[in-house]
């Protein structure tokens, strides 16, 4: 991977005409170990949000020890970049083969669900490996309703009474039970946390089972941008979520269970920022090279206010408005497709024009793992960076707002 001492340093030497993601590994290391520090547990990088070799790695020599993985693919890079990394197939829905796959070839002892078949998938293999069910610990994945900016629990969750009913079928066969939830992405506010933790008790007092693991997934908020002519909506941090957890587990009788987290974003947002360039500039239109098909994901970027920094190219000699007026712009993926423009406004200096780039800071989490290769395109460059986004010079000026723009 080359480096470079910062993203500006990196965009003039290049002038990329693709897009450049920057990694900022000491980001990635410090905001792993910081939240290893205050979790009270096993921390469980979910691999999804990110699951580029180098991030794995990363990770690995930064003492994270166990990942939570989902698929063949994710398991094979786990054990790829960190052969003595423990690993959670946390999935609730699984092909049979895979199960087969990861307790044979992979030796995954820990597995999630929250249905009966499941179980009896699992129980066929275990059987036909010959496999003592006391060496593995399946989660039972509840439901939960909460206010995230992803609500997760639309698609996986025992209802509390079904949870009941597979912790007592679970143990009965002499596996290990544990009770797991996910209640979305980019949490703000604490109270989503406490009432999966009711939730998880009710379960437990109703089931009358041991449960060895309590496992609180992820959905830890990443901190992204926010928008300067508004007021800051308080979001609480990761760090003061974690303070609050630790208070909750406490008074919902769970702080002598093991506990486990699968935080993604939390862990992995911050350590990437993004260079694109404006191939062309129409009116109040940006027409960039990367868009909703690649690292822009509308699904999640129109949620979020990104911080983002404009990088003039010093090539353009004439330059029409007022560099400190921050106006918005509609912004244009690279494909063909009208569907391929963000839902809302790029906010930067009025003199942006075309040729320039612009660096989208804290794009870690599900940027790259959401890529296609839709068009033609598919950006692939990744240099690594000293400076962080937040330290590289002035302050980001421009943001991708919160609010959508009329026509
Ligand atoms: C996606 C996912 C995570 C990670 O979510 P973040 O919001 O990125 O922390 C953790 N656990 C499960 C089960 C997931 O599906």
């Amino acid at each position: 991977m080359d480096r470079y001492a910062s993203a500006r340093e990196m965009t003039l030497t290049l002038r990329p005409d693709h897009p450049v993601y920057c990694f900022h590994r000491n980001i990635l290391q410090e905001d792993a170990i910081a939240f290893r520090q205050a979790f009270p547990g096993k921390t469980a990088y979910a691999v999804k949000t990110n699951g580029e070799p180098f991030v794995l790695e990363t990770l690995a020599q930064a003492g994270v020890d166990c990942f939570d993985v989902a698929s063949p693919a994710e398991i094979a890079a786990v054990r790829a970049a960190a052969p003595k990394a423990e690993m959670i197939y946390m999935h609730p829905v699984k092909a049979q083969s895979d199960i087969r796959l990861a307790l044979e070839r992979y030796h995954i002892r820990t597995l999630a669900l929250d249905h009966e078949d499941e179980v009896a998938k699992i129980l066929r293999i275990v059987r036909a490996l010959d496999l003592d069910p006391g060496d593995i610990t399946l989660f039972v994945r509840i439901a939960t309703k909460g206010h995230a900016a992803y609500e997760l629990s639309k698609k996986f969750g025992a209802a509390p009474g079904h949870a009941v009913e597979l912790l007592q079928r679970i143990d009965r066969i002499g596996f290990r039970a544990g009770i797991c939830f996910h209640v979305g992405s980019q949490i703000e506010e604490t109270d989503t946390y406490e009432r999966a933790l009711a939730s998880a008790d009710w379960v437990r007092a109703r089931a009358g089972v041991p449960i060895v693991a309590l496992d609180v997934g992820g959905g830890f908020p990443a901190e992204y941008g926010s928008d300067p002519r508004r007021k800051a909506v308080e979001v609480p941090s990761t760090l003061e979520i974690l303070e609050e957890l630790r208070g909750e587990i406490e008074a919902w009788g769970f702080a002598d269970t093991p506990l486990v987290a699968e935080p993604g974003r939390a862990i992995c947002a911050r350590c990437i920022s993004l260079v694109v360039r404006v191939l062309l500039k129409k009116g109040r239109r940006l027409y960039i090279n990367d868009g909703i098909w690649a690292s822009l994901s509308d699904s999640w970027t129109g949620k979020i206010t990104l911080p983002a920094r404009h990088i003039p190219d010093p090539a353009r000699r004439q330059r029409s408005g007022d560099p400190s007026s921050i106006i918005p712009f509609k912004v244009c993926g690279a494909t063909c497709d009208s569907v391929d423009i963000l839902s809302r406004p790029f906010w930067l200096p009025e003199t942006v024009d075309t040729g320039d780039w612009i660096e989208i800071g804290h794009i870690g989490a599900y940027s790259l793992a959401l890529r296609t290769h839709f068009n033609g395109f598919y950006p692939d460059t990744i240099v690594e960076v000293d400076r962080p986004f937040a330290d590289d010079g002035e302050p980001p000026e421009s943001f991708a707002s919160i609010e959508t723009m009329a026509d």
